[in-house]
């Protein structure tokens, strides 16, 4: 198959699992959480009509960067459908991957905002939000599959950068139980290892969360680094 062929093979393909992914309900806990949080809704927010489904993962068919976080935020991206759309987090993450050339622009608020990712592929390892921001482990074995297949559908994947310690084992998990390699690496930010050799780079950073950027656990000038060695490591 032409690359031009295999391209609209995967688009095709991604379209079809967002939908699988935004009609999922596996997860009788995260089911009703999702659901409760939408219809509830935080103060600031009364006006908002909640997304309140599993959040698919977004971004470039044709990338080479994938970035794995951990769950929808419940008012954020459980609010406006987009990983990392509208929390602290993505208040954090976009205007730092807008400075590096993989985002149109640093303002993310809602699925019509006009940003465009660029040689990016953003997902979670759970796409509905958790209780706490804690998933249970049958929940993200659950959940899993979504992102190995979207990883089988990049074709041009050369890194992945994983936002905190449980998308780091996990993606690893990915690769070590379902592709087959013997992996072991420990989680530190911006550690940078290679998946085996026919696999891409696992580049792992702390997850931009509040409880991490209000505190200076990672501050702009880290997070900087994570996508400056990003783009050396994809050239
Ligand atoms: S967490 Fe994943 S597997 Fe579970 S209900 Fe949500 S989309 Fe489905």
């Amino acid at each position: 198959m032409k690359r031009s062929e295999l391209m609209i093979a995967s688009q095709k393909r991604l379209i079809a699992l967002e939908e699988e992914v935004t009609t999922c309900r596996k997860c009788p806990r995260l089911v009703e959480w999702r659901e409760e949080v939408a219809r509830v809704k935080r103060r600031a927010y009364l006006d908002w009509d909640y997304w309140g489904k599993p959040v698919p993962g977004f971004g470039d068919v044709a990338a080479q960067v994938l970035v794995v976080g951990l769950a929808p935020g419940a008012h954020g991206a459980n609010r406006t459908g987009r990983m990392f759309t509208g929390d602290g987090s993505g208040d954090f993450l976009y205007p730092a991957l807008h400075k590096a050339g993989f985002a149109n622009q640093p303002r993310a608020v809602d699925r019509e905002d006009g940003l465009q990712l660029n040689n990016m592929f953003i997902s979670a390892v759970c796409r509905c939000v958790p209780p706490g921001n804690k998933p249970k482990a049958v929940e993200i074995s659950n959940c899993l599959p979504y992102l190995q297949e979207e990883i089988d559908l990049l074709e041009d994947l050369q890194v992945i950068v994983a936002l905190g310690r449980i998308a780091f084992d996990h993606t690893l998990r990915i690769y070590r139980t379902i592709k087959g390699e013997k992996l072991k690496f420990d989680f530190k930010h911006l550690g940078v290892n290679k998946i085996g050799e026919d696999n891409p780079w696992l580049v792992s950073s702390y997850h931009p969360s509040r409880q991490n950027t209000q505190t200076g656990r990672l501050t702009e000038a880290m997070f900087a680094g994570v996508w400056s060695t990003v783009n050396d490591l994809t050239g």
